[in-house]
């Protein structure tokens, strides 16, 4: 009997040690909450919000020069290429995406590999800007990241085992997934890269602990939107505008639009913010209109999949200005209203709630092809002279249309590289870029799974001495309050902390520190590769940890033109860094 009872009690231990080794779930709750927590990043942003910003202040102006490796982790392989991914942070363990759809389990502590999950890819993928990959989601005890071939995988964080697979669309067409995805309300939200193919773009949301559809919402005005219900029966939930409103005969048809960045989230106004990318092909004189919704930001109520309010940054583009950067929630002048550095050079402020917009100038040197925005209309002033030649204006069918220059070159002000923006000094970190570029239309058709351009390019540097610079913007006066520039362009995101710090890398292979309030720089390290990639930061027994991936690629050697070759000495890589303060 009291054998018994010793076992029993025994097992009861035992089942309640299990319980405690379990990874405990993660909820709405904590990913919401994720800006403030400090002992973990759950989300793509730092928090859903995308502010990129940490209350840490253990690291901070008067010490960071003090910052030293705590370890490395090396992804191995053959494989290497851009390496674009934002680690995540949870119960004691990093998870990191990394090209070629590869994700990785690290311990903390350790920097030792606890799993790697290396996605088998099918020949003839199609991404457009490098096979990378920015990073996964976590949710429940499940980390979920997209792959090149766009299919969506939750993986077990413990075991690194696949718990569901779903497939988003075909890579033969020209989609592929390259953002992390997005968790909302107990769904993961995703998008599709393939803007270069004549893809249509959209956004989904699926049961993020089943992977079961749940809406899908079309970003080319004309599309019909869908809901599932359990059994996965859809019904229509809707068109996307209005079909040939804003694009003429069947050019909806391959409008693109894609929505390869991913989407921010915010709490407070219940809405997720998607930027979508330019409308397909890049010849803008063959779909006269505004092309509604490419190169726009979208609010879409997540419990609907209906678009709430959209504001477009650049109508009927003609210069491949994808308005998928990160749309940027904070409080302003007691107003909740969002950031956004376009692709196209004018950095936006709207309002969160109803997109409308209250200010926009520039946050780069030279731009060409407006020569403002209007505030009253919200519309840009065109300058006709930096729009590319219609190819059928000379008569001749086959002709190339007429050259222009025009800046921002289409690799942009900003690309996918994240800015971060700071409560404590009311500042956005943007990194920019000062290019330009030689562009022409030439006559073009859609063929499934083909390049859908219709253009040629070439890339321009502006300056001899740099293109990239690190910018304090100041979202309530335009003015730029410092800047730190770079001599390649820079390609990596941005973070902020409460330290008083600004955190961005550089593809000269530097993760390097600054003041927020001075932009004077203060520490610097070299991590061996180029980096492309954002940094996190967090906590754990007392002590502030910073890590960032390295590993030059992406766009800029495969798209630059002269500034490929201006940066063609740099190296490829695949690691990631963590960083700690010295102990004497
Ligand atoms: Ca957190
Ligand atoms: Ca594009």
């Amino acid at each position: 009997m009291k054998t018994l009872r010793v076992i029993a009690a025994v097992a009861g231990l035992t089942a309640c040690l299990a319980a405690n080794a379990a990874t405990p779930p993660v909820t709405d709750a904590m990913i919401d909450a994720d800006a403030k927590s400090a002992g973990d990043v759950l989300s793509w942003g730092m928090g859903p919000q995308g502010q990129r910003y940490s209350a840490l202040a253990r690291i901070n102006t008067k010490n960071v020069s003090q910052l030293v490796p705590a370890w490395s982790f090396s992804f191995g392989g053959e494989k290497q290429r851009g390496q674009e991914a934002q680690p995540l942070i949870y119960n004691g363990k990093m998870f990191v995406t990394a090209s070629y759809s590869r994700i990785y389990a690290i311990d903390l502590k350790t920097g030792a590999k606890l799993w790697k999950y290396e996605h088998r890819l099918p020949e003839g993928i199609m991404p457009c800007c490098d096979v990378v990959n920015r990073g996964a989601a976590l949710y429940d005890n499940l980390v979920i990241f997209g792959t090149l071939d766009a299919q969506l995988i939750a993986l077990n964080q413990d075991t690194g085992k696949v718990v569901w697979k779903d497939k988003i669309d075909d890579y033969a067409a020209g989609y592929s997934y390259t953002a992390a995805p997005l968790i909302v309300k107990g769904m993961v939200l995703t998008g599709v890269s393939g803007g270069e193919f004549g893809v249509v773009g959209r956004v989904e949301a699926r049961d993020a602990k089943t992977g079961q559809l749940i809406w899908t919402r079309p970003t080319v005005e004309g599309h019909m939107g869908y809901k599932y219900d359990k059994d996965g029966n859809k019904t229509e939930n809707g068109i996307s505008g209005t079909l040939n409103a804003t694009w003429p005969g069947e050019t909806w048809k391959t409008g693109g639009a894609s929505t390869w960045l991913g989407g921010t989230y915010d709490p407070q106004t219940g809405l997720v913010y998607f930027g979508t990318g330019n409308p397909g092909p890049w010849n803008s004189h063959i779909r006269k209109g505004d092309n509604l919704y490419s190169s726009s930001t979208l609010a879409i109520d997540p419990d609907t999949g209906k678009i709430v309010w959209h504001y477009q940054n650049t109508p009927n583009d003609g210069w491949d200005f994808d308005g998928v950067n990160e749309f940027v929630t904070f409080d302003m002048d007691g107003r909740r209203v969002g950031g956004k550095a376009d692709r196209n050079g004018f950095f936006y402020i709207n309002d969160a709630k109803t997109g409308q917009l209250l200010n926009a100038f520039p946050f780069v040197k030279k731009i060409t092809w407006a020569t403002g925005i209007d505030l009253k209309t919200g519309r840009p002033i065109y300058n006709p002279e930096s729009r590319p030649g219609d190819p059928a204006a000379g008569g001749g069918e086959e002709k190339k249309g007429q050259s222009v220059f025009a800046a921002p070159g289409f690799l942009g002000g900003k690309n996918q590289m994240p800015m971060a923006y700071s409560p404590q000094t009311g500042l956005f970190y943007v990194p920019a870029n000062e290019w330009g570029m030689d562009i022409w239309n030439e006559p073009v058709g859609y063929k499934k799974g083909a390049a859908f351009l219709g253009a040629g390019f070439t890339i321009k540097p502006l300056n001899s001495d740099y293109i990239g610079a690190l910018r304090a913007v100041n979202p309530k006066t335009g003015k730029i309050e410092w800047e730190i520039r770079n001599y390649a362009p820079l390609w990596g995101g941005v973070m902020t902390t409460a330290g008083g710090l600004v955190f961005w890398g550089t593809p000269e292979g530097y993760l390097k520190a600054a003041d927020a309030k001075t932009g004077k720089e203060l520490w610097k390290f070299q991590t061996g590769s180029g980096i492309v990639a954002p940094p996190v930061t967090w906590e754990e027994g007392g002590e502030q940890f910073v890590a960032v991936v390295s590993g030059w690629g992406g766009a800029v050697p495969l798209w630059g033109g002269e500034v490929a070759k201006r940066v063609n000495f740099l190296e490829q890589g695949g690691s990631v860094w963590v960083f700690k303060l010295h102990k004497n």
